[in-house]
C-alpha cells in the first residue's frame, strides 16, 4: 500500500479526491474489513474502497501494474453480456491486458483446475438475460442523473 488506509481516508476528507483515486491502496486492499470493524471512529472504510475502486475504473485512473482493475472492468463486461462470470473467460481477458505473456506460466495451472473441473470454458448464460440487462441500463440512467 503507497497510503495507509487513515491517510488515505484523510486524503479524501482533505479534497485529495485525484491522488486517493490513483493510490494504489484500495487495489491491494483484500477487502477484510478489520479496519472497519476496528475503527474508532466509525468510518466504513472497506465500503470507501469499493467506492474509490469503482470511481477509479469509471474515470479510468487506476495505477499501471496493476491488474485488479482490468479484471474487475473484465468481470463486469462478461457479467453484462451473460448475465454470470466465466472464470476462463475473465482470466483469459485479464491476462491478455495485462500480462500476456504471463499467460504461458499460468497455463499449467489453468490446465489443472480445468481438469479437476473448477475451471469452465465458455460459461452460462443466466435464463432472462433481457431482464437482467434492463435492470443495468436502468442503474445506469440513474447514476447519470
Ligand atoms: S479492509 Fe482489510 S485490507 Fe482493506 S484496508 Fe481495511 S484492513 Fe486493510
Amino acid at each position: 500500500m503507497d497510503y495507509t488506509p487513515r491517510k488515505l481516508m484523510a486524503m479524501i476528507k482533505g479534497g485529495f479526491e485525484d491522488e486517493a483515486l490513483k493510490s494504489k491502496t484500495i487495489w491491494i486492499c483484500s477487502s477484510c474489513y478489520s479496519c472497519t470493524v476496528m475503527c474508532p471512529a466509525q468510518i466504513k472504510i472497506t465500503d470507501v474502497m469499493y467506492a474509490l475502486k469503482r470511481m477509479a475504473i469509471e474515470k479510468g485512473v487506476y495505477p499501471k501494474g496493476i491488474p485488479t482493475p482490468v479484471l474487475a472492468q473484465e468481470m463486469n463486461k462478461i457479467i453484462a453480456s451473460k448475465g454470470r462470470n466465466a472464470e476462463m473467460e475473465v482470466v483469459t481477458r485479464m491476462m491478455l491486458r495485462t500480462n500476456p505473456f504471463g499467460m504461458l506460466k499460468m497455463a499449467p495451472m489453468g490446465l489443472s483446475l480445468f481438469r479437476k473441473g473448477r475451471m469452465h470454458i465458455g460459461g452460462e448464460k443466466i435464463k432472462n438475460l433481457k431482464q437482467m440487462k434492463k435492470l443495468l441500463s436502468g442503474l445506469k440512467k440513474k447514476e447519470a442523473k
